[in-house]
Formats: structure tokens, sequence, C-alpha cells
């Protein structure tokens, strides 16, 4: 009997399930959740079952480590399953604490929005707590339109700020936004890293924000030096607010708590922060604004709740984002990502001269983009054209492929029809993981410049049967 007087239940046997299921994951996503998904992993040999994560590894149900450089797209900075954040949650679910009784000012959304607010500066001192990323981007939108009174939104072309609604009417590719219109109006694209053509869209003084990515996440493209700081002063002059969008850049993966703080003069008027604030346990997000901001939106005390959403500060997510930003410190990752991100990218690049494919490797801490084009040798550029005739997606399955079926090493595509691959690892990552890394990178590209070789002929054989089966590569890239 429990102090409130109900009978103990019997609990769901979670461990029977799961091994009373081991292997079916392809199986029943056919059948019930996303067969299309099913099939594109299938076709690249990506249907793996990973039955067990600790740090920047996984393993599969033959016991096989991988080295994860992909974090589950970003949410895992402070290493898969870390200790101190399950044991938070733990201990916290023990507590039977009242979360979400929505008629009161909760503790914890109000401890960690100060901690947040201590990390991130900029006089941004209010904070509204999301369950997403675009949940946190459709609110700054919102915000934005309503702080300054004017509707229209400019983005950075190529972005990707999430796909609800309005966030997918900033969205930079067709591919995503086909079929779901119309989307929200009066939106503009402006290239990325070009402050004319900025300047030009803000000049009417009409524009309510500018989003953007300090780094975005697609392509792993960083602004240039000074950028961010311009745009902050265009923003001004012209009455528009500048949002940072920091869903994937901000929590420590650039080596700063935020991408925008590498440029010391930006001055961003709404940070959006999601993914790994819970640890990668719990959906969570945050928005910090301005009071200026808050206080338009939340103007009188009948527009207190004019905003929000049932599992906004919900307890497990707030527990897991105090007890990350305590990991963050206290395991010293973002140090670790400054030092380690600069070690993998120097590497990287040095290989540069060695590799016809590889044209660039940039990187910010353990945000690191590897970006492939046209060989010079005439026999590789015939094995490029083939391939890209097949498929634009196929040259960089071409490195993910054999990194995980021959190194074990998961890797991502950054985008559609993109030639960078992205590296997005746990922020623990280690100097021998730069090491495994490195040489599964090696081994393979050595692959990719023997033209005919295995490497191509299993790649030849993927596009054809891509082709075969109607069934675009794309789906397995990321965001
Ligand atoms: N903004 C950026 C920069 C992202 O990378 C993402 C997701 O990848 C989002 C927003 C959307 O976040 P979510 O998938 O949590 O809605």
């Amino acid at each position: 009997m429990t102090e409130a007087g109900v009978e103990p239940v019997m609990t769901l046997d979670i461990q029977q399930i799961l091994s009373g299921s081991e292997g079916r994951n392809y199986e029943l996503h056919e059948a019930h959740v996303n067969p299309q998904l099913a099939k594109a992993l299938r076709l690249i040999g990506f249907d793996k079952s990973y039955t067990k994560a600790s740090g920047s590894y996984l393993w599969d149900s033959g016991g096989e480590k991988y080295l994860d450089t992909l974090s589950g797209y970003g949410v895992w900075n402070l290493g898969r399953n870390h200790p101190a954040i399950r044991d938070a949650l733990k201990s916290f679910l023990d507590e039977e604490y009242p979360g979400l009784v929505q008629m009161e000012a909760p503790l914890l959304s109000g401890l960690l929005a100060s901690e947040l607010k201590e990390r991130v500066g900029y006089d941004l001192n209010k904070v509204y707590f999301t369950s997403t990323g675009a949940e946190g981007n459709e609110t700054a939108i919102k915000f934005a339109r309503r702080a300054t009174g004017r509707s229209k939104i400019v983005f950075a072309g190529n972005a990707f700020h999430g796909l609800t609604n309005g966030a997918l009417a900033l969205n930079g590719s067709d591919v995503f936004r086909e079929g779901f219109g119309p989307l929200l109006p009066e939106t503009q694209a402006v290239p990325f890293n070009d402050l004319g053509a900025l300047e030009k869209a803000l000049r009417g003084n009409d524009v309510a924000a500018f989003m953007v990515e300090p780094i975005q996440g697609k392509g792993v493209q960083i602004a240039d030096e000074g950028y961010l700081a311009e745009a902050s002063r265009l923003c001004k002059k012209h009455g528009a607010l500048l949002v940072a969008d920091e869903v994937q850049s901000g929590m420590g993966r650039t080596g700063e708590f935020l991408a925008i703080q590498h440029d010391t003069d930006a001055r961003p008027d709404m940070v959006v922060i999601s993914k790994s604030l819970s640890g990668g346990y719990v959906p969570v997000g945050a928005v910090l604004m301005s009071d200026r901001i808050y206080s338009k939106v939340f103007s009188s005390l009948d527009r207190a709740v004019v905003h929000s959403s049932t599992f906004g500060q919900g307890s497990l997510a707030m527990v897991a984002g105090l007890a990350s930003l305590k990991v963050l410190d206290d395991d010293g990752l973002m140090d670790n990502a400054r030092t380690v991100g600069d070690l993998l990218g120097a590497r990287l690049s040095a290989m540069k001269d060695r590799y016809e494919f590889l044209h660039d490797v940039r990187w910010r801490g353990l945000m690191i983009g590897i970006e492939f084009g046209k060989p010079s040798s005439l026999k590789l550029k015939t094995a490029w054209t083939t391939v890209n005739s097949l498929n634009a997606d196929l040259f960089c399955q071409g490195i993910t492929i054999p990194m995980l079926q021959d190194h074990q090493v998961l890797t991502q595509v950054a985008g559609n029809k993109s030639k960078v691959i992205k590296l997005i690892p746990p922020l623990c990552f280690s100097e021998a993981d730069v090491d495994w890394f490195c040489e599964a990178f090696e081994t393979v590209m050595t692959g990719l410049h023997t033209f005919p070789g295995p490497l191509w002929e299993g790649l030849f054989r993927i596009g054809k049967n891509a082709l075969a089966a109607k069934q675009p590569l794309n789906q397995a890239a990321s965001l």
C-alpha cells in the first residue's frame, strides 16, 4: 500500500518487452510507423537494431560497438545516457513531486530559467519554455510579430528551423515545403552571410525579425566573422529583432554556450535553445527574450497565458535541464568540444592534399562539416559524374555506408542533395574517438580514390536499386 492508500500495481516489464521483441524494429516500422524510412535504411544497410548506448558509443543486438558522430541530431551533447542526468531523473521520480499543476508558478522552471539566463546573457531576462526546437521558433515568430507590430520574417537561404507550419515557411529547402502550402505569408529568404541582401530586405522598416542559425545545420555553413554583429546592428537600425536559432549549435557544441557568442559584438533579441538542454532524455526547449518583448506579449493580467502549451514547463524536462547544465560545467564539455574539435578538424583538414574529392573541412568546436566536390583527375571525374547522374544524394552515402558497415562509425549527410558530411558527436568525444574516426575515414577515402574498385561497385549497385525501387536516398540524410 502506498502513502496515498493505493494498491501497488504490476509494473510494465520493460526488460521483458525489449528482449522479447529484439530485432523486430524494421518489421514493426514497416507495419505501423514509417515504412518509407525503414525501406530507405534497409537500402543503405543502416537497418541496425541498437540495444545499448553510453557516451559516444552505441552497441547493436550482436554486441558490436559503434562510434556515434550524429548524437541523435544533436540531442546527446552531454553523452548518451549520462549517469548524472539519469540519476537526477530517477531520484526526482521517486519524490512523487506534483508536476503540471498548471494553476501555480512552478518552482523548477523558475530555477532553470535563472540558470539559463546566467549562461546566455544579453539582458535576455525572460524565458519561455517549449517542448521542441520548432515550437521555440514558432514562439519567436509570434512574439516578434506582437512586439514589433509587423508581420514580415526574414530568414537565411538554406535554413532549417523545424517542420511545423511557421518554421517550415522559413525553411530553405523545397523538398520539405512541397505540397504543404500555402505556408505563413510575408517571409523572405536572403543568402546566408550576405549583409547587403539583409540590409536590402530590412530597408522597408517592415520586418519583424531576422531568424538565423549562427552555424547552419544543413551544410554546416558558419557565419563569417562579424556577420552576426553587423546583422544585429542592421536589425536594430531598421526596428527588426534578431532571433538566434541555437537549437543545434547551442548547449556548448561549438565551445561556447551559444555559437553566436563567438561573435562578441552580436546582440540577439531572442535566443532559441532545445535538443540537448535535456541531456537527450526529455523533450524540452527554451526561448530567451528581453523584458521589452515579453511585456508586449504578456501585456496584461488577462494575457498571462496568451501563449502557452500544456507540457511547457514539465517537471522532468526542467530537472533534466538543470542536471544537463550542471554536467556541461562539471565535465568541462565546452573546453573538450573546443580542444577535440580543433584536433579532429585539423586532422581532417590535413587530408585535403591527399584526396581529390575532399574540398573543405570547416568547424567550430564539435560541429564539423566535411565538404566533397568534383575531383581533378579524369578517371575520378568519370566516377563522380556517373554517381551524381544516378542520384544526387548518392556520393555522400558512398562514405556514410562503408563508415558504418566496415568501420562501425555512424555519420550523416548534412541535408538533401548535399555534398557535406556533418559531424556533431557528443561533446565527450575523446582523442581515441578522433583516432577511430580518422583511421576509418582515411580508409574510406582511399577506397573512393580507387576507381574502378569495390566501394564504387557497391555504390553503383545501391544507386541502381534506388532507381529501380523509385526510392530517393534523401530520407536517410539529416537536418
Ligand atoms: N532549428 C534547428 C537549427 C534545428 O537543427 C532543428 C532540428 O534539427 C530545429 C530547429 C527543429 O527542432 P525540433 O526537431 O526539435 O522541432
